[in-house]
């Protein structure tokens, strides 16, 4: 081997390894391109493997949720179907529980379905079954007599019955069924077209109201019975009582001890006593049966208030009370109510107020305003009438408890009060049947004020008046009560008239004497036999010429005394505001007249008085009552006797009781009034005599042609007021000249 050779191969050796390691080296440079490219490979491989399990993994838990939803729809599905199958057959046994019959029918009114109750009203009709349509239900129904069709055609009927079916609201039809059940069927549209019908059996409700209304009308009778046996009763009561009560007064007139007046006077006064208690309980009991029936005229409110305050002003004066009316002036007198039974809830208010006050006043107080409502055909007023008193009151727990039946406030200070504790509750049912209310104020001690709401129409509007009576200017009021002194000036003043007040006569004279320019003088005053006639004394004394009006409780008595022809007039008191004008306008300016010369008795002839009366006790009584007048007295027996001595014995006036055997007073005198008619003869005053103390009886009489009233028990006073009144002329003044009746 040589040295070249060697040298040449180690050359081309180390070029071979250097080749061969740049060839390794690009290898290399290679290989880890090819492992990086080989690494991204790798992650986004893995990348995308992570992915894809993620993906799978949630479509897996999707695949889950549904799964799961499926199956609880499923369940539900089954849970509601179960329900709905239990709910129906819930409804369908409840429906065949109940009695009554249920059916349903379709939009085309063919029976859907139906339960038994309401199939077996069809029993025996095989073709009743869902499908029936409703109108062939009905033909069959009508045809096969299951319905009492009330003599109707079957035709008409269902006609009827499904006209009813078209109607907006379907009214419930009662039905009788030939079985003798009765149904009550009730219809209505449903949603949907569907028509849901009831079939209520109704049979036993039926026969209970038949029940009640037979029990009803046994007790209807029976309290008509009641009703009849009270005023049976206590007409048959009253009649004695009224004997009783006639001959006490009698006794009480002639020569007695001392002892045996007190005796008699207790006769009497229980007797009355027991009398308003029998005419109250029948007048409860008549209320009560719903017996009462008001009878609405056009009256004198204003007129019907001083009626009742005159009626109580003895009662009033006995114990020193003032009793005035204050009517508002500027108010309708005139309205259309029951005079009788206003009257009536008056004279109560005003007597308990009476009854129950020892000292001061009592004012009876009428305000109004006009209203609109309740008047259709004219104006109405809304009055407020109220009765105040200063007596010993009600307690508190007691007030409302007044307006019931037989109540009294019982305590130490009114347990010697009487009464039968029934005025207010008939007062306050009275009221209620005028649509009016009643309600009471009080203070224990202080008083006591019962006001009365009342709506009545206007018959009448207010009549003005047209100023001062003609020569009248001025006037002097003498009176020592304030209420009575404003009342008073208040009248006077709204007749145009100045008004002077004075608390005494020496008081007037003296302003008289000042300024004699004043053309009445108005007394008001207590103690009129007194104060009044001393003042009309007084003023002639010095030499005034000026008429003196007394105003007092009760004029008849004072009338009657010495001095009072000196007094130009005597007026009761209160006085409607029209009628003190009018007597004061016929009053001035002629002066007052000298009492006229005593007639001539001895050229005529007696008065003829005809009293009928079945009683022979009253009778006797009446015959009393009148032994000290100068009159020719017949009786009669019953109603015919009446009419013939009527024609017989030409009497100047009547006395009439109202129930008498064969023909009553109210038949008698109607006879009468024929009579005079036919004969063209002058009217016959006829005074009805009457156990019916009743309000509302007293309208009834006199529209019998009977012309006055009068209540037993008999009065003498009022019997020989009334023969006085009527005296014609040319007889005899039945009482002796200078007699007055002893009032
Ligand atoms: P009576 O017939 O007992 O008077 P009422 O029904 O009229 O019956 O009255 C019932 C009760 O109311 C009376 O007993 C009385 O206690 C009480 N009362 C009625 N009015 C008044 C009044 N003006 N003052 C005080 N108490 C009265």
């Amino acid at each position: 081997m040589t040295a070249t050779t060697f040298a040449e191969r180690l050359a081309r050796e180390r070029r071979l390894r250097l080749a061969a390691e740049r060839l390794l080296e690009q290898k290399s440079r290679e290989l880890f391109a090819a492992n990086a490219q080989l690494a991204i490979h790798a992650r986004s491989l893995s990348d995308q493997i992570v992915e894809q399990r993620q993906a799978v993994a949630s479509a897996l838990t999707q695949a889950e949720l549904l799964k799961g939803q499926n199956s609880r729809v499923l369940s539900d599905l089954e849970r509601a179907h179960t329900a709905a199958v239990m709910a129906e057959r819930r409804l369908w046994d409840s429906l065949e529980t109940i009695r009554d019959g249920f059916a349903i029918f379709d939009e085309g009114r063919a029976l859907a379905a139906a339960n038994r109750a309401y199939l077996g009203l069809f029993k025996g009709l095989d073709e009743v079954r869902p499908g029936i349509p409703y109108r062939r239900l009905l033909e069959l129904c009508a045809e096969a007599g299951l319905v009492d069709l009330e003599g109707g055609a079957p035709a008409d009927w269902v006609a009827a019955m499904l006209a009813r079916w078209e109607a907006e609201t379907i009214e419930p039809r009662v039905l009788r069924l030939s079985s003798g059940r009765w149904i009550k069927l009730i219809d209505r549209q449903a949603r949907g077209g569907d028509m849901v019908s009831l079939a209520l059996d109704i049979t036993e409700t039926i026969a209970r109201e038949r029940e009640l209304e037979e029990a009803r009308a046994r007790a209807e009778a029976a309290s008509r019975a009641k009703s009849a046996f009270l005023a049976n009763m206590s007409h048959e009561l009253r009649t004695p009582m009224n004997g009783v009560v006639g001959m006490a007064e009698l006794l009480c007139d002639s020569a007695l001890s001392e002892e045996q007046r007190l005796y008699a006077e207790t006769i009497k006064s229980s007797g009355e006593a027991l009398l308003v208690i029998i005419n109250n309980i029948l007048e409860y009991s008549k209320i009560e049966a719903e017996r009462v029936m008001l009878r609405p005229e056009p009256m004198d409110l204003e007129r019907l208030l001083h009626e009742v305050a005159m009626l109580l002003q003895p009662r009033a004066t006995a114990k020193g009370l003032a009793l005035a009316v204050d009517y508002d002036l500027f108010l309708p007198t005139r309205f259309v109510a029951d005079p009788g039974r206003l009257r009536q809830v008056l004279t109560n208010l005003v007597g308990n107020a009476v009854k129950f006050t020892e000292a001061g006043h009592v004012l009876i107080r009428v305000v109004g305003i006009e209203s609109a409502a309740g008047a259709a055909e004219g104006t109405a007023c809304q009055l407020h009438i109220t009765v105040e008193d200063t007596g010993i009151g009600i307690a508190p727990e007691h007030l409302e408890h007044i307006f019931g039946e037989f109540n009294q406030v019982e305590d130490q200070t009114n347990r010697k009060f009487e009464g039968t504790g029934l005025g207010l509750a008939i007062t306050r049912r009275l009221i209620a049947l005028m649509g009016g209310e009643i309600w009471v104020e009080s203070a224990p001690g202080e008083g006591s004020c019962f006001g009365v709401r009342l709506t009545l129409p206007v018959a009448e509007p207010v009549a003005e008046i047209a100023g001062a009576p003609p020569g009248l200017r001025r006037a002097i009021v003498v009176d020592d009560q304030l209420l009575n002194r404003t009342i008073l000036e208040r009248q006077l003043t709204a007749f145009g008239l100045d008004v002077t007040l004075c608390r005494s006569g020496a008081a007037a004279l003296k302003r008289l004497a000042e300024d004699p320019d004043h053309q009445v003088i108005l007394a008001n005053t207590d103690a009129p036999e007194m104060d009044g006639l001393a003042l009309a004394a007084a003023l002639r004394a010095a030499g005034h010429a000026v008429p003196l009006v007394l105003l007092c409780a009760n004029p008849a008595a004072v009338r009657a005394l010495p001095g009072a022809e000196l007094v130009a007039a005597i007026l009761p008191r209160p006085l409607p505001r029209r009628d003190l004008y009018s007597r004061l306008a016929s009053l001035c300016p002629a002066p007052p007249q000298p009492p006229a010369a005593p007639a001539q008795p001895a050229e005529r002839r007696a008065m003829r008085v005809l009293a009928a009366e079945d009683n022979r006790t009253n009778q006797l009584v009446f015959r009393k009552m009148v032994q000290d007048l100068d009159i020719e007295l017949r009786f009669a027996s019953n109603g015919r006797e009446a009419v013939e001595l009527w024609d017989s014995f030409r009497p100047d006036m009547i006395f009439m009781d109202i129930s008498m055997p064969e023909m009553d007073g109210r038949q008698a005198t109607r006879a009468i009034r024929a009579a005079e008619a036919a004969r063209g003869a002058p009217r016959t005053p006829v005074v009805a005599l009457t156990a019916h103390a009743m309000a509302g009886d007293r309208e009834e009489i006199l529209a019998a042609g009977l012309d006055h009233y009068l209540t037993k028990p008999l009065r003498k006073t009022a019997i020989v007021e009334h023969i006085r009144r009527l005296q014609p002329l040319g007889t005899r003044p039945p009482l002796a000249e200078g007699a007055e009746s002893d009032a």
